[in-house]
């Protein structure tokens, strides 16, 4: 049975970029007598809003989609997260990072060599080594951290080669550690993208994965918690980005394209499918 799913994170109103992830996710469960879901991916409770998710769902029904509810968001499963977390440190195979951002991006200044990700400079590693009462004393005493991956040490637990499979790039094989330790939760936000999205498309079934090939990397890294947490791996297709007539991207600030906008300035679903991608113009 295919599950598919579209999980955006409702820090803005829909564009046509999205209309266009969402339409492949969907067509992709139709063509397989699947089903398609809608996860919202609000763990960040700083940029997400409500109306946001309000209207994510209402643009998605005057497209034409349709998927089972109730949604799951990610906002309201915190729990799960914690619980892949709390297995990762039981393997001893996360650390707490006491490092502000500042102190990263000078440590790296200083270092002069930082390997580049990616997501941009690899963590240099200062509190991998940390001595653990230590850090268990700070963290007793409220001091900021978050968790972190311990990538080598992850990649020696899960032993040979991980592979996975984007259904238009053939067989990857899995390179976590070009992402560095990356970051698995926050103290405010106990659980990172990475962590959510890989326990959430196990927990629901999900068998084929759709998203954007600006993702594409990230999946070396989900690849490596699904070893780490004996998760099914899902197939993957990681799709083109839609472009305007310019070249550039759709992104959250490009307001006139939002699907509400074009809704308001008369288009119709099915114009609009046509413009994400799908159907005649
Ligand atoms: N929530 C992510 C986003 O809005 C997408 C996650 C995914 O498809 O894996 O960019």
């Amino acid at each position: 049975m295919t599950i598919t799913r579209f999980a955006p994170s409702p820090t803005g109103y829909l564009h046509l970029g999205h209309a266009h992830s969402a339409l492949i996710a969907e067509a992709a469960a139709r063509e397989a007598g699947g089903t398609f879901l809608l996860r919202i991916e609000d763990i960040d409770g700083t940029r997400c809003r409500p109306e946001f998710i309000a209207g994510i769902a209402e643009d998605l029904a005057w497209l034409g989609l349709d998927w089972p509810r109730p949604v799951r968001r990610q906002s309201q499963h915190m729990d799960d997260y914690r619980a892949a977390l709390d297995r990762l440190a039981s393997l001893g195979l996360v650390y707490p990072c006491f490092c502000t951002r500042q102190q990263i991006a000078a440590e790296i200044a200083a270092s002069g060599h930082a390997p580049h990700g990616p997501d941009g400079p690899v963590y240099p590693g200062t509190c991998r080594h940390l001595d653990r009462s230590a850090a268990a004393g700070r963290i007793a005493g409220g001091d900021p951290h978050a968790w972190r991956l311990d990538v080598a040490a992850a990649r020696a637990a899960t032993g040979g080669a991980l592979t996975w499979i984007d259904e238009t790039a053939g067989v990857q094989r899995a390179e976590p550690e070009v992402f560095g330790d990356v970051v698995l939760a926050r103290k405010e936000t106990p659980a990172s993208y990475h962590l959510a999205v890989t326990v959430d498309d196990a927990l629901q079934g999900v068998s084929l994965v759709t998203r954007g090939v600006d993702l594409f990397p990230a999946t070396h890294v989900h690849r490596l918690l699904q070893a780490l947490l004996d998760l099914p791996v899902p197939r993957y297709r990681h799709h083109r980005l839609l472009t305007d007539e310019t070249g550039r991207r759709y992104a959250k600030r490009d307001r006139s394209l939002t699907l509400r906008t074009l809704r308001e300035a008369g288009r119709t679903p099915a114009e609009v499918r046509a413009m994400a991608g799908f159907g005649q113009k």
